[in-house]
């Protein structure tokens, strides 16, 4: 069967929530999302026995699914509201999206890389996970169309944080970013009422970088 989802898969599942919450995160509709996506149907099936381990994996066109640890992690900070729309730079497989989804977020979701655009669009439709849109473009400059957001999550490593995703936000909005080159710093920056950004460093992680507008793909 293409898309099951069996008790095995379920049982490991649990096991990798209480494994992400003994590793600190606290957020009962984090883990309750994290509980409710298939993982495994977001990887290869090559890599079917490695969907619950709390690694991050190759998904194709040289980019990784993140951590489940990091995935929870970068969403828990968010703070998300029921009704949220949020910005996901970086769709990957789609597997953030769909914890966002579930944790009732509208998501906006955009991707760099063609491959990894079409190949999320056809599964986020596939498993029945309804985003409110899902583009191909470069994420730096975020997605004017639509915004203002209330979140907006980077799930690649950036070296400065864009300038047009705080314009993208709206007062009282969060955006969460990883910051740096070979290692990154997880920010969290929270736009005031009164337009002041306050920023909060939470510990150092690992990404794939963030592309430029002229990667070789176009
Ligand atoms: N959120 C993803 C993780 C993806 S890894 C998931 O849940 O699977 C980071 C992704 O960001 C990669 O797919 C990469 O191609 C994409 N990316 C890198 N630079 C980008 C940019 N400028 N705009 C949009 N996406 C970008």
């Amino acid at each position: 069967m293409k898309f099951e989802d069996s008790f095995k898969h379920k049982g490991l599942r649990k096991k990798l929530v209480e494994e992400i919450k003994n590793k600190g995160i606290e957020d009962e509709r984090v883990l309750d999302a994290i509980g409710k996506v298939p993982r495994h149907l977001f990887m290869d099936s090559s890599f079917l026995e490695f969907a619950y381990i709390d690694k991050a994996f190759p998904i194709g066109s040289g980019q990784t699914i993140s951590q489940p640890f990091t995935v929870a992690f970068q969403t828990q900070l968010l703070e998300i509201n029921k009704g949220d729309k949020v910005l996901e730079v970086g769709t990957g497989s789609g597997y953030q999206s769909c914890v966002l989804m579930e944790m009732g977020a509208k998501v906006y979701t955009i991707e760099r890389q063609k491959p990894l655009y079409l190949k999320a669009k056809t599964l986020l439709s596939d498993l029945g996970y309804k985003a409110r849109q899902i583009s191909y473009g470069d994420g730096y400059k975020g997605l004017p169309a639509w915004a203002p957001f209330d979140r907006i999550i980077v799930t690649a490593g950036a070296v400065e944080i864009p300038e047009s995703l705080i314009q993208q936000l709206k007062p009282g909005g969060i955006l969460v970013i990883p910051l740096g080159r070979d290692t990154q710093v997880m920010k969290r920056i929270r736009k005031t009422a009164g337009d002041i950004h306050i920023e909060e460093e939470h510990g150092s992680f690992r990404f794939v970088p963030m592309l430029g507008d002229k990667a070789n793909d176009r």
